[in-house]
């Protein structure tokens, strides 16, 4: 039977709009030593505006509408920003359109591969996008053997990110650490800037449970590991943490149903606030 003190737990909880799946996921929370976190839409904001457009042949705002066409079919943040920022919608027909998670979406335009996306993507097409000297996340374009250029989309963190990795390491936790599939310049900015204790980039998503497993694989060093993301191409790393932790405004319904625990909020500062009121339950409980 479950004890009491849990459903006060889980109702305390739920009032500070912290949803929790089940008694055992607040006990869980307790042993939490090490605590990951998505960047992307988890520790940023996840809505981006275009900042900059390098188009190589055409004008700027040809290539800021192709780009579009493509994000039409992604529901990736950095697709809503491009779309958002395009004023001149092409009246044109995309066939086998296809996302590629953590990389970029693929299509077929007039006969011709029409590729947006990372340049390490890219390249592996035998493509060879510029190097930008703008900072933020670049989305390449490319059109049969064409390169045509770059956009560069930028983030911001959210207010209370600082904040949350301060929380933590006052609860208790041992470690933190980011997982990106961003550039490493990015990632690197965003984790000094957090006082986040370890970053890795440049992440596919099967690269995030990769890293997720041999953290909980080593229990004596790690504790408990929970994931917090919004869901965006990582239901999957949710779903291999000993607790999942997604974004309930921001992220997926995937995400929201992989998870073990919800922050209505999408604020990170909550997951403290979630600890807390599991020692506070584990105290009255036992
Ligand atoms: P994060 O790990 O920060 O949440 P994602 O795994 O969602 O990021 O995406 C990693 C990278 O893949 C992005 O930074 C971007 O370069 C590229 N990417 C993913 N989806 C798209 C898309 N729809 N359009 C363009 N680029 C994309
Ligand atoms: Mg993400």
């Amino acid at each position: 039977s479950i004890p009491l003190g849990f459903f006060a737990g889980i109702g305390t909880a739920s009032k500070n709009g912290i949803l929790v799946k089940g008694s055992n996921y607040l006990e869980a929370l307790n042993d939490v030593r090490t605590v990951v976190f998505d960047k992307t839409g988890t520790l940023t904001q996840g809505s981006f505006t275009v900042t900059a457009i390098h188009a190589v042949d055409h004008q700027p705002e040809h290539l800021l509408a192709l780009a579009a066409l493509a994000e039409q079919h992604s529901t990736h943040p950095i697709a809503q920003s491009i779309i958002a920022a395009n004023q001149a919608p092409l009246n044109q027909t995309l066939s086998a359109v296809t996302e590629v998670a953590g990389h970029g979406v693929s299509a077929t335009l007039d006969g011709q591969s029409l590729k947006v996306g990372k340049a390490s993507w890219l390249k592996e097409q035998g493509l060879t996008p510029l190097t930008p000297t703008e900072v933020g996340t670049a989305v390449h374009i490319a059109y049969g053997t064409d390169y045509l250029g770059y956009l560069v989309i930028s983030d911001q963190l959210k207010k209370d990110a600082a904040t949350a990795i301060a929380q933590l390491k006052k609860v208790g936790i041992r470690q933190t650490m980011m997982l990106t599939g961003d550039n490493d310049a990015i990632a690197k900015q965003v984790s000094q800037s957090l006082g986040i204790d370890h970053y890795q980039s440049e992440l596919l998503p099967q690269d995030k449970v990769a890293t997720l497993a041999s953290l909980t694989d080593n229990r004596a060093q790690n504790g408990k590991v929970a994931f917090v993301g919004d869901g965006i191409n990582d239901t999957p790393v949710l779903a291999r943490a000993d607790v999942g932790v997604a974004m309930g405004g921001l992220g997926s319904d995937a995400a929201i149903e992989a998870a073990d625990i919800v922050l209505m909020s999408d604020e990170p500062t909550k997951l403290a606030t979630a600890i807390d009121i599991a020692r506070f339950t584990r105290k009255i409980v036992w």
